[in-house]
C-alpha cells in the first residue's frame, strides 16, 4: 500500500498547511452566518449562490441545528406551502403530501440535502466553533465581523484569545438564544438591541411573523430563523419549520440587496 512510505511529518505538514491557507483566506468575508440549522443553511445557499463570499460558523461538529429532534424527536419534519415546493425544486427534498395543508420531509434528507446544496453552491462551513463576540465600529456605528475560538476551548473553560473574522454582514442564525444578537446587546448598550426572548406559542401568526420580522438589527447584523422570535418578542410556533426556511432565504435577499453596491 502506497500508505506505508508516508511519514508522521508530513501528515502533520498537509493538516496544518491546508487549514492555516483555509482560515487565512476566511479571515475576511461578504457574510459571516454563525449556526448551521435550517435558517442558516438556507440563508448559506441563496447568498453563495449569489456570489457572495459565505461562510457558516458552527459551534457542534455536525449540520442541522434542530432538525435532527425534529418534531417531539419523530423522525417528520412539518411544513407548509409554499415552503414543500422550494425545498422540492431548490433543494431536491422529497415532500409528502399529508392533508390539511401540510407536508412533512424526512429530517436526515433535509439535514444532507441543505447542507449539501449550501456548500456546492461554495458556501464554506467551519464546524466546531464557538462565536464568542462582534468586533464593533463606532462611527458610524456597525458590526464589522466576529470573534471565535474552538468549540471544544469553550468546553474545556480554559480562556483563551479569539481569532476574528471580517465581515461585510453577520447573521446570527443561533436558534432561541439569539446569541449574536444578545453579545451585542450587553457589551454595546449604546446600540439600543434588546433580545425580548421569545413568547408562548401561537401558530397561526408566528409562523408569518418570524418571516416579516427577518433582517437587519443594526448595520452589519442581521437575524434569522427562531433568532428573530427571541430578539423581536415573537410567539413560538412548536414543531413546524416552515418559517425557519422562508426566513432563511429572506435574509439572504435583504442581505443581497444591501451588499449590491460593495461588488
Ligand atoms: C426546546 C425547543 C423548543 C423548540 N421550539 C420551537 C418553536 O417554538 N418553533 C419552532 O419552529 N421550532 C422549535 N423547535 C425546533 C427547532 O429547534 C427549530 O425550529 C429550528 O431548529 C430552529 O432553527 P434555527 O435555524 O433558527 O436554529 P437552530 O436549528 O437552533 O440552529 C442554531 C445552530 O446554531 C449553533 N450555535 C448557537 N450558538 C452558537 C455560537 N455562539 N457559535 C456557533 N454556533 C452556535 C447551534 O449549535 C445550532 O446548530 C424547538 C426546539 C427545541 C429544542
Amino acid at each position: 500500500m502506497a500508505g506505508i512510505s508516508i511519514r508522521e511529518a508530513s501528515i502533520t505538514r498537509a493538516i496544518v498547511n491546508s487549514a492555516l491557507k483555509l482560515l487565512s483566506e476566511y479571515s475576511s468575508v461578504d457574510v459571516a452566518i454563525v449556526g448551521a440549522g435550517p435558517s442558516g443553511m438556507t440563508a448559506a445557499y441563496y447568498l453563495a449562490k449569489a456570489g457572495l463570499k459565505t461562510l457558516v460558523l458552527e459551534r457542534r461538529f455536525s449540520f442541522g441545528g434542530g432538525i435532527g429532534g425534529a418534531a417531539s424527536h419523530l423522525p417528520s419534519i412539518i411544513v407548509e406551502h409554499p415552503v414543500s415546493e422550494i425545498l422540492s425544486k431548490d433543494f431536491g427534498i422529497k415532500i409528502m403530501d399529508m392533508g390539511d395543508g401540510l407536508f412533512t420531509v424526512d429530517p436526515a434528507e433535509m439535514i444532507a440535502k441543505l447542507a449539501v446544496k449550501a456548500i456546492d453552491a461554495g458556501a464554506k462551513f467551519l464546524l466546531g466553533v464557538h462565536v464568542d463576540d462582534v468586533i464593533y465600529r463606532d462611527n458610524p456605528p456597525r458590526i464589522t465581523g466576529l470573534a471565535l475560538y474552538w468549540a471544544t476551548i469553550q468546553m474545556a473553560g480554559v480562556h483563551t484569545d479569539p481569532f476574528f473574522i471580517e465581515s461585510n454582514a453577520v447573521v446570527d442564525a443561533t436558534g432561541h438564544d439569539a446569541e449574536v444578537a444578545a453579545v451585542a446587546s450587553r457589551k454595546i448598550p449604546e446600540l439600543g438591541i434588546v433580545v425580548r426572548g421569545e413568547k408562548s406559542a401561537y401558530v397561526g401568526v408566528a409562523e408569518d411573523l418570524v418571516v416579516k420580522y427577518t433582517g437587519k438589527v443594526i448595520d452589519g447584523l442581521y437575524v434569522t430563523g427562531m433568532a428573530v422570535a427571541a430578539v423581536h418578542g415573537l410567539p413560538r410556533m412548536g414543531p413546524i419549520f416552515g418559517s425557519m426556511i422562508m426566513s432563511g432565504k429572506r435574509v439572504a435577499e435583504i442581505i443581497i440587496e444591501d451588499l449590491k453596491g460593495n461588488h
